[in-house]
């Protein structure tokens, strides 16, 4: 999917406004709340626009936002959105849905917009939440319904009034990416199967001109990757296991980025077998793999300079008789024991033995993202996803990324003496403890065990990765959340110098 941007250094002029069907305004706020369309700056047919609107105001009928017909053969809708100056960027991304929706419900295949009488410094950021939201407003998820709805598709957006022009590849990339991995992680788990993801994988991997490697189960058993195994014993004839892909710029690289996501096509639980309420909604359980993905999109869409090594664990944790048990003890591919506690912590075993196998290749910089825990979602909500670092100083630059790209993220602590939760009388380290205590943090702890020390690394706790209506510019529950956050995070010290 493509929308064709234009963007104007001018203002929209009466002959361009009267051939359109529909033309949004997005107007600087003032903190008169008597302000008038009068005071908005020049525009198209503004006198008869300041009369109506002040006939509705005296009749206390002026709607947000305030929309009405121009006096011209098309009749143009015009609407007008006031917008405040000191937005963060989830608050612009919040109001880009909102435009975004309307001009989707209007139908036209042309969004006209012209920024009208606002500062400068809110024209990038509009410009990025516009792109976003009308991407994510109409990227063509797959449905099943037998009745599709026959809405026309936004194709062309048409941007007036700006200073300078706005460099617009990276809201185009990362909306790619977000798309991509909100599509593949709404669909359903007898769909897209392990099986089913890996072929998706190999056709992208052939678009994007990434290396692509399988390691099924016979060859993790070689790599001595117990705990991911542990994972895939209950299946019968499983096709999970472990992608690898590398994406390698056009010049020799002098850094390389390691992504690695947690793929669960389903989480039943195994053995400690959720109950209902918990498991409806479980085929999202790769949303991790999936934003690793996206972000693997987005990075090589913007030809970044540095190579990628993106690996991705695949599984069902399926209930069988063959599965693993509590009270198992499991030794990974880095020789570190594991005795089971919960089976339905299954993350944190298939991500073992990825991050120790990603290691090996000491990445730059290492991250990880998993739907791990429900203490983060207790801890955060749903707006907001976890981070955790063996880098305690990549604290500020990962809460910064989080606000400018309006994906917020926030750090937890990862003190040594938390490791005491996870002594085990029987083996190296305990998989969880039994129930309650800071799961998120302990899960990090726990992961933190198969990371070289020499190897900075970030673990993103998605919390966020689906929120009940949507979030920021995400009209879906599920969100695709963390791709916009990683490119801005890449940018900043953590990873750029
Ligand atoms: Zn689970």
């Amino acid at each position: 999917m493509k929308i064709q941007l234009k963007q104007y250094l001018s203002a929209i002029s009466n002959e361009q406004a009267d051939a359109l069907e529909t033309l949004t305004f997005l107007v600087g706020d003032s903190d008169d709340p008597n302000t008038n369309p009068s005071e908005w700056g020049r525009f198209p047919h503004q006198k008869t626009v300041s009369e109506r609107f002040n006939r509705a105001q005296k009749r206390n009928a002026t709607t947000k936002p305030f929309t009405t017909d121009l006096p011209n053969d098309k009749g143009t809708r015009v609407s007008f959105w006031q917008v405040k100056a000191d937005l963060s960027t989830f608050e612009y991304l919040s109001l880009a849905r909102k435009v975004a929706q309307q001009t989707v419900a209007q139908g036209s295949e042309t969004v006209t917009v012209q920024l009208q009488k606002l500062p400068v410094t809110t024209h990038k950021p509009l410009v990025d939440a516009l792109i976003s939201a009308l991407y994510a407003a109409n990227w063509p998820l797959t449905s099943f319904k037998s009745r599709k709805k026959d809405k026309k598709p936004t194709k062309r957006l048409h941007i007036y009034g700006l200073k300078t022009l706005v460099d617009t590849k990276q809201s185009v990339a990362t909306a790619e990416g977000t798309n991509v991995a909100r599509d593949l992680t709404r669909l359903p788990p007898n769909v897209l199967t392990p099986g089913e993801y890996r072929k998706r994988i190999r056709q992208l991997a052939t678009q994007f001109g990434w290396q692509h490697k399988f390691y099924n189960k016979t060859q993790l058993e070689q790599k001595k990757a117990g705990a991911f195994i542990a994972v895939l014993a209950a299946s019968e004839n499983p096709t999970g296991g472990l992608v690898h892909l590398r994406y390698q710029p056009a010049r020799r690289p002098t850094k390389t980025l390691a992504l690695v996501g947690k793929g669960l096509c389903y989480d039943t639980g195994g053995i400690n077998l959720k109950p209902a309420k918990f498991m409806y909604g479980m085929h999202e359980d790769m949303g991790g793999s999936a934003v690793a993905l996206g972000t693997l999109i987005a990075l090589s869409r913007l030809k970044v300079d540095y190579a990628i090594d993106c690996y991705l664990a695949l599984a069902v944790n399926d209930i069988g008789p063959m599965g693993y048990r509590p009270n198992d003890v499991i030794t990974a591919s880095n020789g570190t024991t594991i005795e089971i506690v919960h089976t339905d912590a299954e993350g944190r075993m298939v991500l073992a033995d990825t991050l120790a196998i990603a290691s090996k290749a000491k990445p730059d910089l290492m991250i990880d993202y998993a739907t791990l825990t429900g203490s983060c979602v207790a801890a955060l909500g749903t707006t907001y996803s976890g981070a955790f670092t063996n880098r305690e100083e990549f604290h500020d630059d990962v809460i910064a990324a989080g606000r400018k790209s309006g994906e917020r993220v926030w750090p937890f602590p990862q003190d040594k003496d938390f490791d005491a939760a996870l002594n085990s009388k029987i083996a190296d380290i305990k998989q969880c403890t039994v129930g309650g205590g800071p799961d998120h943090i302990l899960a990090a702890r726990f992961l933190n065990r198969f990371v070289d020390k020499r190897v900075p690394w970030i673990h993103v706790d998605l919390a966020a990765g689906n929120h009940k209506g949507g979030l920021a510019h995400i009209p879906t529950e599920t969100t695709g959340f963390g791709v916009r956050f990683t490119v801005d995070l890449l940018q900043s010290k953590v990873f750029a110098n």
